[in-house]
Order: structure tokens, then sequence, then C-alpha cells
């Protein structure tokens, strides 16, 4: 566990520094190299395609899927049907067919974590985040996106795709999402509230990554989300409808900033509660309708 966390930073750190070799996209635009003009020219158009693309998505062909791992059969076989058995026992999914075949009503979104670059048009929101490495043969442009997987009922995943081309990069992200799946704790935490649904985070809950730290904190019924744009994202394909938040350090490394939400929203399952605080503040574990 630990482990995996080292690396998940370690990543990041990676995506910093090539931040920090970033490259105006003019400069490259003007000396193009075969094939790269295209790619870079055509990104704007070939977003909102790929951005269609997430939205429209299929069923997912659960004959089709050819499981590799014990627990992917078992969960192709109806063996094993519920997600929160397989998160509760930690074991590690390595499939992301299992999410989909667990959590068949999963909306995927990707995050602005990019932003366009230029002396016109610069600045605007973008799913991929582009950066360059400069080599001996010349810049080489990376795409990276941020994908969030929910079910929009407690159960929620995040992953980073990064690749030379922009749908191979969203693949990854998905699928990394898909595999990070996490379990939820939601209930009704403002003592102003009292309604008794789930409806927001049970009590304060921090997560942290990198120098970003945010807090959610329990807020009535009909707040909304009061957090930054692309973590509302989060929470919402999360469950949570109403919340506020605070946030500390460089929340605008963006991915950092999701990270840490993402932190705060593991977190929330991290407390033993006693049965009578459970009752009070009406919480509910991962989904609210009963599964299979
Ligand atoms: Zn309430």
């Amino acid at each position: 566990m630990a482990k995996k966390k080292t690396e998940e930073k370690v990543e990041v750190k990676e995506e910093m520094d090539n931040v920090e070799v970033l490259q105006d996209e003019e400069a490259l635009i003007e000396k193009p190299k075969e094939g790269l003009a295209v790619e870079l020219g055509e990104v704007k158009e070939l977003e909102e395609q790929i951005v269609e693309e997430v939205k429209k998505k299929g069923a997912f062909e659960k004959e089709a899927w050819k499981p590799k791992t014990s627990l992917g059969i078992n969960v192709k076989n109806g063996v094993i049907k519920n997600i929160s058995y397989v998160l509760d026992q930690r074991i590690k999914i390595l499939e992301p067919e299992i999410t989909d075949t667990l959590l068949p009503n999963l909306t995927t979104e990707l995050l602005m974590v990019g932003q366009s670059k230029g002396k016109f048009g610069g600045g605007q929101k973008r799913v991929f985040k582009q950066t360059q490495k400069k080599t001996q043969e010349g810049n080489k442009p990376k795409f990276g996106t941020f994908a969030v997987v929910g079910n929009e009922d407690g159960y929620v995943g995040v992953g980073y795709g990064k690749s030379k081309e922009t749908v191979p990069a969203r693949e990854k992200a998905i699928r990394q999402a898909k595999l990070n799946v996490i379990k939820i704790r939601r209930g009704c935490g403002n003592w102003r509230c009292g309604c008794g649904d789930s409806h927001t985070v049970p009590f304060k809950v921090r997560g942290k990554y990198g120098s970003v730290e945010i807090m959610l904190i329990p807020a009535p019924k009909g707040t909304g989300l009061k957090v930054e744009k692309e973590c509302q994202k989060i929470l919402k394909l999360a469950g949570i409808k109403d919340a506020w938040s605070r946030t500390e350090g460089q929340t605008r490394s963006k991915l950092n900033l999701l990270y840490a939400c993402f932190e705060a929203l593991k977190n929330l399952m991290q407390f033993k509660l006693s049965q009578k605080n459970e009752e009070n503040l009406s919480i509910i574990e991962g989904s609210s309708k009963a599964m299979m």
C-alpha cells in the first residue's frame, strides 16, 4: 500500500518535471516536424471528439471479455457479484472489466487538467495536459489526461494516463480509474441539517497530496458542492451532493489537488465509528441501494 503511494507520487513528480521544460506551442508550429503539426493543430477538435466519445461509450460487452485473473473469472461467472466484497477483502483489481461488471452504472468523465497555450486563446482549460520533452531529435509532445469514474452512489475512482497520443492517454486514464475504484461513506453530518439523508460527508475529512491539502466539510442539504470545479466532478460521481471545503498549499497544481480530493474520500473509510454515531450521522457505506 505504502509502496503504491510512492509510485503515484513519482509519477506526479515526473509530470511536474516535464512541465518545467514546457515550450511555447507556437514555436513548435513554426518549424514543424512532419506529422507533428497536424497532431498539435488539430488537438482542439480531436479533444472535443474524444470527450464526446467518452460520454457516448456504449455498454461494456461482458461476453467478449476474457478474464485473466482469478478475481476476473469469479466476477464473470457470477461467483462474486458485489464490489463491496472485493474492496473489503482488499483484493487488488487488475482488470478494468471487473469494475465494469460489478458497477454497471458507471459514468466516466475527463477532468480539465490542461491549458491551451499561445498568445491568443491561451489559458483555456483543456482535458489534455500537453508537455514536451526536448531531445536531440526535437521536441516530443506528450499528452496527459485525468479520468474519474463513479456510479454517483458511493463508488468512485480516479486515474491519470500519459501517452504520445491523445486516445491512448485517455484509455490509460480510464483504465487506471477503474482499477483504483474505492468505496466511500456518506451521511448527514451537519448539525443544522439533521435531515437523515446521506447527502454529504458524515464528518470533516482531510486529504493531502504533495503540498496540497483539502478538507471536506459536511454541509446542510441544498448547499451544493462548494469545492473547486474539477473536484466537484469527483464528488458528484462519488454521490456526494453537498459539501464545503477548505484548501491549503499550491492548489494551482491541479493534479495534486485532484489527488488530494481523492485521498480525502479514501479517508472517509478510515474512521472507526460506533453504531450510535453511525445512526446519528445517517451513514451509509458504498451504494445506497442493495446491490444484486
Ligand atoms: Zn442532512
